[in-house]
């Protein structure tokens, strides 16, 4: 038996592994369940033992497809640090007796495949009835807030831990299901945040998990961000994206204008950017945009990127503290890339300007009147530049790293199609990238950069992951790629991280087109 992927996300995978859909909850009371994972289990004594008594440890040594973590009463940390060593590798994690409603969109986040009813069972046993934002006594309630088959019929029960025990088991389902689906229409992270709130232990859990460095998330992803507690604004995607950010933006002019965000996205098409630049008008060539808004920065050629195409935060106008400091710092990163600095922005986004302008030790000029600031603009010294190549090189630099030139630009924004001669590339507004071919496709397979070469095959839509020989090492599920042998060259899509490609069963690219 094997597991077969068919989509990833971070550490969360959504697999098969026999009939059975990972993530999976073992429910504990069936027996031939039980026995089914329990053959594929492999085990381990813990590593103490081989010091001590290796020939104990080879006797209980057992090799199996399915890894397992087993925690007990650690702290978070160490709680989170033994589920991402055990999580490493190709193979399916089965975390036992921890799940709990408010948990399970966590660890599935986390990288369990499979979870179990155990713990769950416990607190029907103590008396406890468990729902998606935390534990309740059983005598305390007054009603059940709940309409599960259980809770329909609690009176079939013949005492509270039969029929808690149905209960619990089923929340937890509902929440396994849920967390799948949510997988599959890329939203885990948003469903796990909404839940860890139900206990300091599970907040902490995905604080620390945020820590963690090497994480194979969709750089590009086709839902909608919501950025709903500071807790959010250190996900890892967004952390990747200020990472990128530094090391990608090569603005083309001296002089950076500062402006606020609008609800719309791309911001460029919202009623107020477009009153603005409609406002400024030629000032505005050759001067470098850079938007503000909580938690992001965004230079005007990274607006149709994800994230920020597709945030949406929730606005009140105030800004905490907190907010101020955490945007300020990510904006003064970008100040000294410039020689002059004017904003037309007010109340926390002026605040926001002033601390990172503090920070950088660089003036920042602020008009209140867009008349002044089309007079200072037209004023400036600068060089024009072309918007629309600048967005379609900035994409280029922090999708694939390289540089590519183009002639033209046809379309209208925000899609957009960058020819040089032919067609090199356009936006894809679903993911908030750019979807390749020939030219640009033939560039990164010389330069080796985000290739996969794959056994000698004629490629019909997919192609599995082990028809795949070599893979770029940084690709990251949803990353466009390009796949070749010696017959045939393509542009697809990738489904898995590169470095588990060749690894596990399953989809590893949905191929979107060939050029040769
Ligand atoms: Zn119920």
């Amino acid at each position: 038996m094997r597991f077969r992927i068919e989509k990833q996300d971070g550490f969360a995978r959504l697999g098969k592994i026999g009939e059975y859909t990972t993530p999976h909850l073992i429910d504990i009371r069936d027996e031939d369940e039980v026995e089914f994972f329990e053959a594929l289990t492999e085990r381990r004594p813990p590593e103490a033992v081989r010091r001590i008594l290796p020939e104990t440890y080879k006797a209980f040594l057992k090799s199996g497809m399915i890894r397992k973590a087993v925690t007990g009463n650690e702290l978070p940390k160490d709680k989170i640090e033994i589920i991402l060593e055990a999580g490493k590798g190709a193979k399916p994690l089965y975390v036992p007796a921890i799940a709990l409603p408010w948990n399970a969109a966590l660890l599935i986040y986390a990288g369990a495949d499979i979870l179990d009813n155990a713990l769950s069972l416990k607190k029907a046993y103590e008396g406890i009835y468990l729902t998606e934002a935390g534990e309740l006594k059983i005598e305390s309630l007054k009603e059940l807030p709940c309409s599960c088959e259980a809770c329909m019929n609690r009176e079939q029960y013949r005492n509270d831990f039969e029929f808690l025990s149905e209960h619990n088991t089923l929340i937890l389902q509902k929440e396994v299901k849920l967390a799948r689906t949510a997988l599959r229409n890329e939203s885990l992270r948003e469903l796990a945040e909404m839940r860890v709130k139900a206990s300091p232990e599970t907040t902490s859990m995905l604080r620390i998990f945020d820590r963690v460095s090497d994480i194979p998330f969709a750089r590009f992803r086709k839902s909608s961000v919501y950025p709903n507690s500071e807790d959010s604004f250190f996900r890892p995607d967004f952390r990747y994206y200020f990472e990128r950010l530094y090391e990608t933006y090569d603005p083309k002019s001296h002089i950076a204008l500062l402006l606020p965000c609008s609800a719309r996205k791309p911001y460029m098409l919202s009623k107020s950017h477009r009153r603005i630049r409609s406002a400024l008008g030629s000032a505005l060539k050759g001067v470098n945009e850079v938007i503000i808004s909580s938690p992001f920065i965004s230079p005007r050629e990274f607006e149709l990127l994800y994230p920020i195409a597709f945030y949406d935060t929730p606005t009140t106008g105030v800004w905490s503290d907190w907010e101020v400091d955490f945007v300020a710092e990510k904006l003064a990163g970008l100040l000294n890339r410039f020689e002059r600095v004017v904003a037309y922005l007010h109340g926390g986004y002026r605040k926001v300007a002033e601390k990172a302008g503090d920070m950088a030790g660089k003036d920042i000029k602020f008009f209140e009147d867009l008349k002044d600031l089309r007079r200072v603009l037209d004023n400036e010294e600068k060089e024009n530049f072309d918007l629309y190549k600048e967005i379609f090189r900035h994409m280029t630099r922090y999708q694939f790293g390289v540089e590519f030139e183009i002639d033209r630009v046809r379309g209208r924004y925000p899609e957009l199609e960058f020819l040089r001669g032919e067609r090199v590339a356009r936006i894809d507004p679903r993911y908030g990238n750019l979807d390749i071919y020939a030219p640009l496709a033939t560039y990164l397979k010389e330069a080796g950069s985000y290739t996969v070469e794959i056994a000698e095959f004629e490629v019909k839509g997919t192609i599995f992951s082990q028809g795949v020989l070599n893979a770029d090492e940084k690709i990251r599920p949803n990353d466009v790629v390009v796949y070749y042998n010696s017959i045939t060259t393509g542009v697809g899509q990738a489904v898995i991280p590169g470095k588990y490609m060749g690894e596990v069963d399953g989809r590893a690219i949905t191929s979107r087109r060939k050029i040769k």
